[in-house]
């Protein structure tokens, strides 16, 4: 594949900007990537594990001369970034971002970003539970959706060429409202987290009683909770309070239908747990025929630590 961007600028170097710089490195999307994150220690092993071709000390110093700007930060970052970069933003350069919510940074960014640039606002619908420099790797998008919430005056054109650059780092691209996508990731992805972190926060509050045994017995739906419930606190504090009325939105539907399970189980009623559990199997049916997970039991990690071990 060819270069679409002569020079990206990565502001934050966490899994999604490192994935995104292997990714780009992969297929040679970009002629030079240059990075910056907040603390020296970040930068330090940005350098160290040569995750950029150059890592500079500022955002300022980093977007200087680029013609594409990754804000790769937690969202609640974004604001104040956008305003330390917009007087060093080359001309005609496209500014995107990869925050999980959209209408907030659509909202907080914008207004800081001159009318020579263009504004294309993304969001990866591919992450895992861990952070940090050495977190990223070239396949996190491959086969995933990105979601980019273009605003009413981005040129098309911009957007077309971001949409390049994340098919070429092997993602499905596809566009949609601020709005709607807030409130599809508030159903998909981040009142599922809450109920997760919740979940996790109950047994922790058990452990107390049953000592060890949580852990210790810890069945497969459980782990599962407990790897959801290991992402990074910043970030997620930042999507609750960024994306608060579609996630509350959600919310009061699951209590609602969470009521409805209770009183099935306190009065006995198996037809209808056996209807709910039926109606939810087949969505996840869906979700591997889509190609969005594997079918291998226990969501392949039988299968993935044999081919490590072979
Ligand atoms: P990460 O691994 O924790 O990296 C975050 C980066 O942002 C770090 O380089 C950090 O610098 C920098 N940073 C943190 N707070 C900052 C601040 N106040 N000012 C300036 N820089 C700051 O995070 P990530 O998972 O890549 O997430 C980045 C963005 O992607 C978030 O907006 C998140 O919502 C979105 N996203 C995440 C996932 C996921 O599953 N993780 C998936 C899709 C989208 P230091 O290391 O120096 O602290």
């Amino acid at each position: 594949m060819s270069v679409i961007y002569k020079r990206v600028a990565l502001i934050g170097l966490g899994l999604i900007a490192g994935s995104m710089a292997h990714a780009m490195r992969r297929n040679g999307l970009a002629g030079e990537i240059v990075g910056t994150a907040r603390s020296a220690e970040t930068r330090a092993i940005a350098l160290d594990i040569g995750l950029c071709d150059r890592v500079v000390d500022t955002p300022a110093a980093a977007v200087e001369g680029a013609d594409l700007v990754v804000l790769a930060v937690p969202v609640g970052a974004m604001a104040d970034l956008a305003a330390q970069i917009a007087p060093h933003l080359a001309r005609g350069a496209t500014i995107t971002d990869v925050g999980s919510v959209k209408r907030d940074v659509v909202e907080q960014v914008g207004p800081h970003l001159p009318d020579h640039v263009h504004f294309v606002p993304g969001h990866p619908l591919a992450g895992t539970e861990h952070s940090g420099p050495r977190s990223g790797f070239a396949e996190l998008f491959d086969n995933r959706y990105t979601i980019l919430t273009p605003v009413d005056s981005t040129d098309p054109a911009a957007t077309a060429r971001l949409r390049d650059l994340w098919t070429g780092c092997g993602a499905l691209v596809e566009e949609m409202e601020a709005d709607h996508h807030d409130l599809v990731l508030a159903v998909t992805s981040h009142t599922p987290h809450l109920i997760a972190y919740t979940m996790v926060g109950v047994a922790d509050d058990l452990r107390r009683v049953t000592d060890s045994e949580v852990i210790k017995y810890s069945a497969a739906g459980f782990r599962d909770f407990t790897r959801i419930a290991a992402s990074d606190p910043t970030m997620w504090r930042d999507v609750f309070l960024s994306n608060k009325d579609a996630t509350l939105e959600i919310l009061g539907r699951f209590t609602e239908e969470l009521f409805a399970l209770q009183r099935a189980i306190r009065t006995g009623d198996g037809d209808h747990l056996h209807e709910y559990f039926t109606r939810t199997r087949a969505i996840r049916r869906g979700i591997i025929e889509a190609g969005q997970d594997t079918d291998a039991p226990n969501f392949g990690r039988e299968v993935a630590r044999k081919e490590n071990k072979g």
